[in-house]
């Protein structure tokens, strides 16, 4: 009776520590995935989650033109349905759109069939829309356990989490978004921000953030430039 409780605790704690791993960006049990690049080189990735939604997207389009960056926007395949116009923007701009699952459920505890679909799903809503190239995937929440890293292996597909999170979702003032990636980046890091929900405060923290690092010599990539170097 003794040995079998240790061993019920055992399990339960190996357990509890997988999941907990499991839930955060700094492990996945199989297939590729990257919260930043290895790059000695000053460059860095702005990405933006949960649109395309207007009409953050388009100020964010708007900003980022001004400033000379290309960003990854991560987007969600309802929202790509109900914003065909912001995406096609996103496209004719060059920036990189990514998939971000179907309808932004966390992909555990589902079965493959679902979790295949979810992504399958956006890619080809995107590719119907005209992106050629290889489409990164980013979890939603960035939750991943067992299945999720299974089947983005099985379709040989990259997993883009992310180094640096100033919960800009949460934040409404631009200066403090800003403060926090600003004192956060590192070569080749990956900054998670938000055009989805109501980010009333990140189009102003992208300026700032931008021209900061841009004095201290930064340049800013899509994800897939910053993969290509690595
Ligand atoms: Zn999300």
């Amino acid at each position: 009776m003794k040995y079998l409780l240790i061993i019920i605790a055992v399990l339960f704690f190996t357990c509890l520590i997988f999941d907990k791993l499991a839930k955060t960006s700094k492990y996945q049990l199989f297939g590729q995935y990257f919260t930043k690049i290895k790059t000695q080189e000053p460059v860095v990735a702005l990405t933006y989650d949960d649109g395309p939604n207007p009409p953050y997207t388009e100020q964010l389009i708007d900003v980022l033109n001004q400033l000379g960056v290309k960003a990854t926007f991560f987007t969600i395949g309802q929202n790509i349905e109900a914003h065909t116009q912001t995406i096609q923007k996103l496209i004719a701009n060059e920036h990189e759109i990514g998939n971000h699952s179907y309808s932004h459920q966390k992909l555990i505890w589902k079965t493959p069939a679902f979790v295949r679909s979810e992504i399958e799903r956006t890619d080809e809503l995107l590719q119907n829309l005209g992106v050629q190239q290889e489409i990164l995937f980013r979890a939603p929440y960035g939750y991943k356990r067992f299945t999720l890293p299974y089947i983005l292996n099985q379709m040989q597909k990259k997993n883009i989490l992310w180094s640096v999170d100033p919960k800009d979702y949460k934040e409404a003032n631009p200066e403090v978004i800003a403060s926090h990636v600003i004192s956060n980046v590192t070569p080749g890091a990956i900054i998670l921000l938000h055009d989805g929900g109501e980010p009333g405060a990140t189009v102003a923290a992208t300026e700032i953030i931008v021209r900061k690092l841009q004095t201290q010599g930064y340049k800013f990539q899509t994800v897939s430039q910053m993969l290509n170097q690595c």
